[in-house]
């Protein structure tokens, strides 16, 4: 009498097991692992690394600023059907904590900024700067993370995953070499980027810029007056002759920058819309990771030569 019973217990608890590990891999159509990230750069680099086996989505697109972005109603419901979440972290999505520690309770939630080595990063005080994605090099190296995340929720592609990553960061490597050669048409004394807010300090570090930003590392603390005048003594002194606005933040700041200088007799031109903190259209070639720094660095390089 025992034996039957437990095989049946035992058919039962393997039938149950193959039910929810299918339900797991399977919530989005076409047996594909659905991802869901924050920024545009995120799911770029996810999407190269998963391909075929994932579908991945970010929730902001062009335009948006990731410092002061809440979830919205049709956000929640992405993140709770996902399979996986990737965000930046290092407090990039400041207003998103919450909702991402309460996500991490029920699937895999990974802060990629939060996992790269601290002498990598950028300190601010008792923060770090959350721009990792500007130094491309830095940038290149989460994708051994994104691999593992995706090979810890299905090994049976581990290999395809290992191998996208490689082939991607290899191109991105290769992007980090064009990079400093652009640069390298500006002349030394023009190496000065201004923009909007502090967000290319990775940038400046990695390829030997100066850079200014009227506010801070987020965009949730406001410039005052006194930032424009230093920036407008700054840029008369030093005869530079251009600024760049940032697609996901205002250009008040710098419409004030300019008007400065001007009263000064001295012309600063805006040097270009630069993507700072969101790509640009998808359809356009700045709606990819490496189309965004190709045409960053070609505005800068552009206005400042
Ligand atoms: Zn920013």
């Amino acid at each position: 009498m025992r034996t039957p019973a437990l095989i049946l217990l035992t058919l039962c608890i393997l039938l149950w097991m193959g039910c929810t590990n299918e339900a797991k891999k399977t919530t989005t159509t076409g047996g594909k692992i659905y991802i869901v990230t924050t920024t545009g750069m995120l799911a770029d680099a996810v999407q190269h690394a998963a391909g075929e086996y994932a579908t991945v989505e970010a929730l902001m697109g062009p335009g948006v600023d990731p410092h002061l972005y809440k979830a919205t109603g049709s956000d929640l419901s992405k993140l709770n059907k996902a399979d996986l979440i990737f965000y930046n972290g290092l407090h990039l999505e400041g207003k998103m904590t919450e909702v991402m520690a309460k996500l991490g309770q029920k699937k895999p939630v990974i802060a990629l900024g939060d996992k790269l080595p601290p002498e990598r990063l950028i300190n601010h005080g008792a923060a770090h700067d959350p721009h990792i994605w500007f130094d491309v090099s830095l940038w290149a190296e989460i994708l051994p993370l994104i691999t593992d995340e995706l090979v810890a929720y299905d090994d049976a592609h581990g290999q395809a995953y290992a191998e996208n990553s490689i082939k991607y960061q290899k191109e991105l490597l290769e992007l980090d070499t064009w990079v400093k050669e652009q640069l390298n048409n500006i002349p030394p004394n023009q190496r000065i980027l201004v923009t909007a807010h502090d967000a290319f300090e990775y940038f400046g570090k990695a390829y030997g810029m100066e850079v200014r930003g009227l506010q801070g590392i987020s965009t949730v603390s406001e410039y005052g007056l006194k930032d424009v005048t230093d920036v407008v003594d700054m840029l008369v002194s030093r005869k530079i002759n251009a600024v760049f606005v940032e697609s996901s933040v205002s250009d008040k700041a710098l419409k004030a920058v300019v008007q400065g200088a001007a009263d000064q007799g001295h012309t600063v031109k805006i040097g270009g819309t630069l993507f700072s903190d969101a790509m640009g259209a998808a359809d356009k070639p700045e709606g990819t990771y490496v189309g965004m720094v190709k045409y960053n660095v070609t505005t800068i390089v552009e206005a400042l030569k």
